[in-house]
């Protein structure tokens, strides 16, 4: 008995701290709970408070600085959502003719921008851009500015373009290529010619090939506007496709001022170049015309169309929802054209394939899904490359010998792999940038407007627009005596590793 009262004493002794400790537990977790949920709201809240822009119906913040460049500030404009990160740095000069053409430029760009985020889809990532200056040359009288923009806009090519200008300080006038050489056309060919030596140069220091390659459009109409450099030389940094295909990439010419002498007549470029002026020379006999340029496709041997010029059509990035139709095209119009596939895509669009063999079209590796190989392993180049090729070969039983390296971007490396897996790669000689303006009239003149016999021009067939200007396309090259035929037809033999631009 005694024993059982013990026994339960014992265990009502044992019940209170039981209790307790069951109580603790609860009212730690309702405090955890409540600090946790304190935590989470002040996030918010602060989050909410967090300095925005003090405009409340724009996402725009701006202000200014002074820059590294004697009398200039900078303009900073951001704008920050999950569409887009903009970052806008402009220069003011403090002369008001001056920033005004580049807050021209500035806006046209940002427009530009502004129209492709609005029509974006929210399931793609956010879109950048981004514009910078340099100043290269900034005297007491004369300013030279360049311009520089990134846009990536999750299309198929990324934007980099330049604007640039040298301006007189006093005017605010821009000076242009006619104030350097006066009006004597002579001089104006002169420069001309020492630039398209100069692009020459620039292709073959890259080790970039120039086959195909005709320059005979490039004149001062392309030239009008310059910089002077740092090192006081005659410069235009030509972005991507603003004066040669994109595939190319940009062309940031300098001409010494030395090579050009004569041609810098006037006193201005003199002065602008510190070129010694020259004793009055007597009157020079009237300048002879320069003989019109001959005309042009110039056709050009070694290829399998028979003497005929010819040109290929490319299309990336399909098969789509509209390449069915572009087949029908195509056939209607008697005409082959070459398609760098995606491989991720191949597979549920075997049918597809077979008909575009069936009907003579070229079929191309375009990566398995899309990445800048220039930014991948060495062994996840292969399997992109050989991923794909092993998709194609399931489908129409052949394996591809060409390839499209997704924007035109490849190195050394890249081109060792292509080697080993037995493909080409095969770039363009006429952009139509299809991808950025999706307006089938300005797809069709860009691409007719371009062509030269031997050329390769890049369309994409997952846009509508871009397959609605086919036929605009093929009646305006076949009406210029055009043959339309596919890669391996235009080039001939193809080495695997090598890179084309154009016949
Ligand atoms: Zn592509």
């Amino acid at each position: 008995m005694q024993q059982q009262i013990t026994r339960h004493h014992y265990r009502k002794k044992q019940q209170p701290p039981k209790k307790n400790r069951q109580l603790f537990i609860v009212v730690a977790c309702v405090l955890s709970g409540i600090i946790l949920i304190s935590i989470i709201a002040a996030f918010f809240i602060m989050r909410e408070s967090s300095p925005k822009p003090t405009t409340a119906t724009s996402d725009e913040q701006y202000h200014f600085s002074s820059s590294k460049y004697k009398g200039i500030t900078s303009k900073f404009t951001t704008r920050d959502t999950h569409k887009e990160h903009t970052s806008i740095e402009q220069p003011i000069t403090h002369i008001a003719a001056i920033d005004e053409v580049i807050a021209r430029e500035v806006t046209m760009i940002d427009n530009e921008f502004k129209e492709s985020v609005a029509q974006g889809s929210r399931f793609h990532d956010r879109m950048t851009q981004t514009i910078t200056y340099q100043v290269t040359y900034n005297t007491d009288t004369h300013l030279s500015i360049v311009l520089h923009t990134k846009q990536d806009t999750m299309g198929a090519h990324p934007i980099d373009r330049t604007a640039f200008w040298t301006f007189d300080k006093k005017s605010g006038k821009e000076v242009t290529l006619k104030d350097l050489t006066g009006d004597d056309s002579k001089h104006q060919q002169a420069i001309a010619a020492a630039a398209r030596k100069a692009i020459v140069d620039t292709l073959q220091q890259r080790q970039q090939s120039t086959e195909g390659l005709s320059l005979d459009e490039i004149g001062t109409q392309h030239l009008a506007r310059f910089i002077i450099t740092e090192d006081t030389k005659l410069g235009f940094p030509f972005s991507a496709s603003s004066i040669l295909a994109s595939s190319y990439g940009a062309i940031n010419l300098r001409i010494s001022a030395d090579s050009i002498a004569g041609a810098l007549a006037t006193p201005l470029a003199k002065s602008l170049f510190q070129l010694p002026t020259e004793p009055p020379k007597p009157p020079e006999p009237p300048a002879v015309p320069a003989p019109p340029a001959p005309p042009t496709p110039k056709t050009q041997g070694g290829s399998n169309c028979g003497g005929t010029p010819c040109a290929a059509l490319t299309f990336d990035d399909g098969p789509g929802p509209y390449t069915s139709h572009l087949l029908d095209i195509l056939r209607d119009k008697n005409a082959k054209a070459s398609f760098f596939v995606l491989g991720s895509k191949v597979a549920r669009q075997a049918p597809l394939l077979q008909r575009m063999k069936h009907e003579g079209h070229h079929i191309g590796n375009h990566t398995w899904n899309h990445p800048n190989l220039t930014k991948l392993s060495a062994g996840d180049v292969a399997a992109e490359v050989s991923r794909t090729n092993d998709a194609i070969r399931q489908a129409i039983g052949i394996s591809p010998t060409t390839i499209r390296p997704p924007y035109g971007a490849s190195n050394a490396a890249v081109n060792g792999q292509f080697a080993n897996l037995g493909v080409a790669s095969i770039m363009w000689s006429v952009d139509t940038r299809d991808w950025a303006d999706r307006n089938s009239t300005i797809v069709c003149q860009r691409a007719v407007g371009g062509a030269q016999s031997g050329s390769i021009i890049l369309l994409h067939d997952i846009h509508k627009t871009s397959v609605d200007a086919v036929p605009c396309i093929i009646d305006g090259l076949q009406k210029q005596g055009f043959q339309l035929v596919t890669i391996d037809t235009l080039l001939g033999n193809i080495t695997p590793g090598a890179t084309y631009h154009a016949r």
